[in-house]
């Protein structure tokens, strides 16, 4: 396995209180493999990439518990300059805005460049070589001029492509990409979707999917996990979840996806709000935005209930909810 995750726990030591942002979470991926990590803002999907990226060891985020096993090693119990070498050569991030991410007084040419000067050993005249390439390998046509241009002369989309070669770069085991497509336009979010998809099989990565959006991944995860309130509610293959989903909230991410078919006519959004993290329901936490609660889901934590070998969904109810 390329990556495991087992048992993560991490905590927001705020003065208002403490957030428990991720409750024990639990997934993996394998080398080719893509999981698409599903939830709403604050489920604590971005937070445990962050963990895995090595970029949460700042306060207030603190990680309380787990393993992060990443080619067998646990990163959590590593030194940080060995860290560092994973985090360079290993994995890669890709994250939604590129610009605040990208250096905006570099050339694209150079920010690519850098990473095989630094990392490679290279001199800039092969760096430059090399990021030219990159360029090809994304896809931005005309790569060998706009090589020398800067990120803002790029459009949303081409700025994307950029974080997506950068990521690329040192060829990496395994890419998070948190929401990479959401501040695009939606034909675009295709296009770019289906570049990071056709690289990921190319390249053989682990890929972890970050999204709010059940609606982008159909095409491109082998697996789901959903996550709600910090804990996975439910985690299938991507083909059981569309087919018939085995959690109420599972079943309201996919209500909400606007279809085409349904045209003019308004879309289902899941009732509330997610909990606050520094004060999560008693029971099951979704409970008061539950179409099918009942009085144990008040009191009694869904544990994650085995629906099949390959199919997990921490509702008292699956069955129910499975039959429809
Ligand atoms: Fe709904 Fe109860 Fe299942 Fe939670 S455990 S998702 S409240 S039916
Ligand atoms: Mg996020």
């Amino acid at each position: 396995m390329l990556l495991e995750v087992r048992d993560l726990q991490v905590e927001f030591h705020t003065r208002d209180g403490v957030a428990k942002a991720v409750n024990g979470v639990n997934y993996s991926v394998d080398a080719g493999e893509t999981l698409a990590v599903l939830g709403e803002s604050g489920s604590g999907k971005s937070v445990t990439a962050q963990a895995i990226m090595g970029i949460l060891d700042i306060p207030p985020g603190k990680i309380t518990g787990g393993e992060i096993l990443f080619q067998g090693e646990d990163l959590l119990k590593m030194k940080e300059d060995e860290r560092r070498k994973v985090r360079g050569a290993g994995m890669a991030m890709i994250f939604q805005d590129a610009l605040s991410s990208l250096n905006p007084v570099l050339s694209v040419g150079d920010q690519l460049g850098e990473m095989f000067v630094v990392h490679r050993g290279m001199s800039r005249k092969d760096a430059r070589a090399k990021a030219v390439e990159l360029m090809d390998r994304v896809r931005i046509p005309a790569a060998a001029e706009r090589v020398r241009q800067y990120p803002h002369q790029f459009s949303g989309g081409m700025r994307q492509r950029i974080m997506i070669a950068m990521a690329l770069a040192l060829e990496p085991a395994l890419i998070i990409a948190d929401e990479p497509t959401t501040a695009l336009d939606v034909t675009v979010q295709a296009q770019v979707m289906d570049l990071l998809a056709e690289l990921q099989r190319e390249y053989n990565m682990g890929l972890i999917l970050i999204t709010h959006d059940l609606g982008v991944v159909a095409d491109v995860a082998d697996r789901i996990a959903v996550m709600y309130a910090g804990r996975i509610v439910e985690t299938a293959p991507v083909h059981d979840i569309y087919k018939a989903p085995a959690h109420p909230y599972t079943r309201g991410l996919l209500d909400s996806i606007p279809r085409l078919d349904h045209k003019g006519l308004e879309l289902y959004a899941i009732k509330g709000l997610p909990p606050n993290l520094m004060d999560i329901p008693p029971g099951c936490a979704f409970h008061p935005r539950c179409p099918m609660a009942q009085d144990v889901c008040r009191t009694d934590v869904p544990p994650l209930y085995e629906v099949s070998e390959t199919r997990g969904s921490a509702c008292h109810f699956w069955r129910e909810c499975l039959d429809g």
